[in-house]
């Protein structure tokens, strides 16, 4: 996921921090070392992972409350995300969290038994004490998907730039027909790579078509996935 979610949309072109990438010498083997900001991304409980040997906790299906509330995306260099007024929500541990944005990456971020997806969406919620929750959802490639054509032709093509929705979505239409799904600790997956963010990938994934990953990918001109991290004995449950 992308940290820079709690500058708000209205702030998101302003790029605070050190310059980081995907690749060469600010890529992800660096990100450590570009700005002590970054401290985290050398840490013990980093995202993304390979998810595998999942211990059974009887975990039920997660509720959301989605409503038709995303008005604009942007395209910030690092992925395309939608952002969210309020009123869409995630219960977890007995807390109410707010859907904030979704954001895309290509291919996936975390694995499934060793397996990469083409691409994932990360949905980013926040409780009112900001501790962060994040629903990953993977790509299978396959047929058209009905979400993403409806987007796909808004995202902005340049940089740093970002387009006012022509009628608002709901990440509902994102997700799979059932919600059981796999939970992990994890961190941000883009620098400052803050921990403490609670992990929850959909077992499903939906589908989407090769030209859909194409069109994405001549977007953005870059692969933005940050390598699978060690889990360092943390447990996966499902
Ligand atoms: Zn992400």
């Amino acid at each position: 996921m992308t940290g820079f979610l709690m500058a708000g949309a209205g702030t998101a072109m302003a790029g605070d921090g050190a310059a980081w990438t995907y690749a060469g010498d600010t890529g992800p083997e660096q990100w450590a070392k570009l700005t002590p900001d970054n401290f985290a991304c050398a840490g013990k409980n980093q995202s993304p992972v390979d998810i595998k040997g999942a211990v059974h906790a009887g975990l039920k299906p997660l509720k959301m409350s989605y409503q038709a509330a995303g008005n604009e995306v942007v395209n910030n260099g690092h992925t395309l995300q939608v952002n969210f007024a309020p009123g869409s929500t995630l219960q977890l541990d007995g807390a109410q969290f707010e859907l904030k944005q979704y954001h895309f990456h290509a291919p996936s971020e975390n694995h499934v038994n060793g397996q990469s997806y083409p691409l994932e969406v990360h949905l980013v919620h926040a409780d009112k004490d900001g501790n962060l929750a994040v629903v990953g959802v993977m790509f299978k490639e396959g047929a058209e998907n009905k979400a993403l054509k409806a987007l796909w032709p808004q995202l902005p093509k340049e940089a740093n730039t970002k387009n006012a929705l022509a009628a608002p979505l709901s990440a509902a239409s994102l997700l799979p027909a059932k919600h059981a799904y796999f939970r992990f600790s994890g961190s941000l997956t883009t620098p400052p790579c803050s921990e403490g963010v609670r992990w929850l990938v959909m077992k499903d994934p939906v589908t989407v078509s090769k030209e859909q990953v194409a069109a994405f990918e001549s977007i953005l001109h870059h692969a933005n996935n940050r390598p699978v991290q060690a889990l360092n004995g943390r447990v996966i449950v499902d």
